[in-house]
């Protein structure tokens, strides 16, 4: 017996309807927002996420299942979104396109974390990006779609926004970090060790208890922040203020990953417990630039969408039911099961979702069959019926019936 690889999930086809649904109102909600879809491969070069994400970022150094393929290439399997979207934004010279260039994508993600509840190894992330617009308003723009996306799920989750400065501000806040942190360093993790020497804002992001400790009294990046910077940040208020969607802005959050620049945002459900973050995002203006694109500013935001239906399901959001068959055709012997086969066709063919019997069972098991799978309608062809060219039509939920001609059937159910 082969098991399924740890930190990884089937959907079951009696569950896959629940992740249509939110798939289908990530599509909408873009759409609305005027937002396309952008597909790209599921493996790119190991290098893209190197200087995508970051060489000090935990995605990087412990996360990415990256491997030779046949040609002694390193591969890795995407560990997030933002990187394969920004290589294409290049690659296809999108900046002479039309600006701003706003894409969406559904992708499975891979990281090789320690699985627990709403962290897999495979999962899944709804994520948008805007390529192009600098102002705040496209900042706003983002969060407004995440926003809406979690509304029209019927989520309550509180937006938690930071600022993280651009290149100039952040180099002295990062000078007034390690000063903070300098005579703490030795009761930091091992990480934290790392982060203080490589990337000291990253202190901020650490989930282990005594660092989060130490990191509350830390000095906070909006206190350093550049003229131009610390407008951004007000305008982005402004905006978010304008469109009545309420924030709370949280100092520590630094988001995992190297590119973000100003803006950054968390999505939080209070109803998960540690892992809360349904989705996040922010500004990464720096990025095009460092892979090899004309400078371009750019803004984004990935929902996890196992978070979300985790969250959906623990505060008793009610998706909408599958639809199931409305009638089940039930056959006596072989040559009215052949006569059900022929009228499903039929009803198929006119777009009726019709069931048959594949299970050579009798007449009153398949009567429970159909009950079983929620046929609404059951219409049973014994000898008579087939001598009489007639189906017997029973309503399931009153149990009333009446006989219906085979050429008149489809009619019957269009109608019904
Ligand atoms: P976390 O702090 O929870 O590790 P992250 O900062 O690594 O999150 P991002 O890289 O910003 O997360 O990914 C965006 C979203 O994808 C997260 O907010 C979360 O909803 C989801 N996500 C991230 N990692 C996982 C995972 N291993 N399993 C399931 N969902 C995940
Ligand atoms: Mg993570």
């Amino acid at each position: 017996m082969i098991n399924i690889p740890k930190g990884t999930k089937d959907v079951l086809p009696q569950d896959s309807y629940k992740w249509q649904y939110v798939e289908g109102v990530a599509r909408e909600t873009a759409k609305l927002f005027n937002i396309k879809e952008i597909r790209t491969p599921v493996f790119e070069h190991t290098e893209l996420f190197q200087r995508g994400v970051g060489d000090t970022s935990d995605i990087v150094t412990k996360e990415m299942y990256t491997f030779k393929d046949k040609g002694d290439r390193s591969i890795t399997l995407k560990p997030e979104g933002t990187a394969g979207a920004v290589r294409s934004f290049i690659e296809n010279g999108m900046y002479n396109g039309v600006l701003p260039a706003k894409m969406y994508y559904i992708i499975p993600a891979f990281r090789y974390e320690r699985p627990q509840a709403g962290r897999l190894r495979e999962f899944h992330q709804f994520g948008v990006e805007i390529f192009g617009a600098k102002g705040a308003q496209t900042d706003a723009e983002a969060i407004l779609v995440a926003d809406a996306l979690l509304k029209k799920l019927g989520l309550k989750v509180q937006l938690y926004i930071n600022s993280i400065g651009c290149k100039t501000c952040r180099a002295n806040y990062n000078s007034a970090l390690k000063a903070f942190f300098a005579p703490h360093l030795d009761s930091l993790c091992y990480d934290c060790k790392t982060r203080y020497e490589k990337n000291p804002l990253r202190l901020l992001d650490c989930k282990e208890e005594a660092c989060k400790k130490i990191n509350a009294g830390a000095p906070k990046m909006l206190d350093y922040l550049c003229e131009e910077c610390s407008e951004h940040f007000e305008s982005l208020k402004s905006y978010l203020d304008g469109a009545g969607v309420e924030y709370t802005i949280d100092p520590r959050i630094v988001r995992g990953l190297d590119y973000y620049t100003r803006s950054v945002f968390e999505f939080v459900s209070t109803s998960i417990g540690a892992q809360g973050t349904v989705c996040a995002g922010g500004r990464y203006d720096g990025l095009i630039e460092e892979l090899g694109g004309n400078p371009t500013p750019a803004v984004g935001f990935a929902a996890g969408i196992e978070r979300l239906l985790i969250v959906m399901e623990q505060t008793g959001v009610e998706i909408p039911a599958p639809e199931t068959p409305k009638v089940y055709l039930a056959g006596m012997d072989s040559a009215c099961r052949r006569k059900a086969f022929e009228l499903a066709c039929a009803l198929r063919a006119n777009g009726i979702l019709a069931e048959i019997d594949h299970m050579d069972r009798s007449v009153k098991a398949q009567f429970k069959y159909a009950d079983k799978i929620g046929a609404r309608f059951v219409a049973v062809i014994g000898g008579n019926e087939l001598a009489e060219g007639k189906a017997n039509i029973k309503r399931m939920a009153t149990g009333e019936s009446e006989s219906v001609a085979f050429e008149n059937i489809v009619e019957y159910f269009k109608n019904e």
